[in-house]
């Protein structure tokens, strides 16, 4: 079957694509309550038109889009909210209490990103960050609740794979929209032993007791489906909870063991070879009978980045 930009998941959410680097890696998510609608995540500044364009076929006025919700600040999150914002009229943008700065005054963000990839590749995978107003930014803190059209929507505070990370509690679908905190899972990595779920450690603020905390909290809810970013939806989600507590104690160690044998210069590539290893061998324990390269092409990007967010926490904890 082709892949589809927009996939309606059922409960009035649809799963939008957001195109960054290659479909089927980030997603965002349009909620539907009563006759008023919340985004929630919004892929990089070059998502906003896909996400208009859904708007527009579903004939939905703008004006009706009462709330933007990113997880946290990571641009594959975030980085679309200044663009959506202003071409929403009278949305809110709903954030974390430490995010919110970082929402209005995007510098930093900015510098941040262009430093790791040069202005060229900033620019091919992020496009642009634009600044919000602040009178139109509303910081969530933890248990704080809105409603969408009278449904409703409880923040949950979840620190560990970043500290301004918030995960969206939607009672209607007994789902949660977890960002980064719930780990991801690629659709193609789904067996007949279900979901192929791991942690994310994204540099810099990976922080593995406040993670399990955290996942231990979303699960604490009982919840009967997860809206994961990196991807879509997984159902069943108390068995994976379980799991991604045992793989965050797994990469703990796998980092602990790096860190014993590899000096600081070769640390990260050592961390790399380690986590590929780890992770194709839980791929292929799970059933997945993919080639290296096949699995390199859907964890790649994950297994450089955990490496680095691993290698920043170790030289934090030496510190
Ligand atoms: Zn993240």
């Amino acid at each position: 079957m082709a892949f589809q930009t927009f996939d309606d998941l059922g409960q009035h959410i649809t799963r939008i694509d957001t195109a960054m680097v290659h479909e089927g890696l980030a997603a965002c998510y349009l909620l539907r309550g009563g006759d008023e609608y919340a985004i929630i995540e919004t892929g990089t500044h070059n998502t906003v038109p896909t996400i208009l364009a859904l708007l527009k076929a579903r004939k939905i006025d703008l004006a009706k889009v009462k709330y933007v919700i990113p997880t946290h600040v990571h641009l594959d999150h975030a980085g679309g909210v200044g663009g959506l914002m202003q071409a929403l009229p009278v949305a809110t943008l709903l954030v974390h209490p430490r995010g919110a700065r970082h929402m209005i005054d995007p510098a930093k963000l900015k510098a941040g990103a262009t430093a790791v990839y040069g202005e060229a590749q900033f620019a091919e995978i992020y496009g642009d960050i634009i600044p919000v107003d602040e009178r139109r930014v509303r910081t969530m803190d933890d248990g704080d609740e809105v409603t969408v059209g009278g449904r409703k929507l409880v923040f949950i505070d979840t620190p560990g794979h970043a500290r301004h990370h918030f995960c969206v509690y939607d009672p209607t679908s007994r789902g949660i929209f977890t960002g980064d905190t719930f780990g991801l899972s690629y659709p193609p990595l789904t067996t007949v032993n279900g979901p192929f779920i791991c942690p994310t450690t994204t540099p810099v603020q990976f922080d593995p007791p406040a993670l399990k905390a955290s996942i231990r909290k979303l699960l604490a809810r009982q919840p009967q489906r997860i809206y994961l970013t990196h991807y879509s939806m997984v159902e069943n989600p108390q068995p994976l909870g379980e799991r991604l507590l045992t793989m965050v104690d797994d990469y703990v160690a796998l980092a602990e063991t790096v860190a014993e044998t590899a000096d600081d210069a070769a640390l990260e590539q050592a961390l790399m070879t380690a986590m590929r290893e780890y992770l194709f061998r839980c791929a292929r324990e799970h059933g997945c009978d993919m080639s290296d390269a096949q699995l390199e092409a859907v964890l790649g990007l994950d297994i450089q980045l955990n490496s680095q967010g691993l290698a920043v926490w170790l030289q934090s904890r030496s510190r």
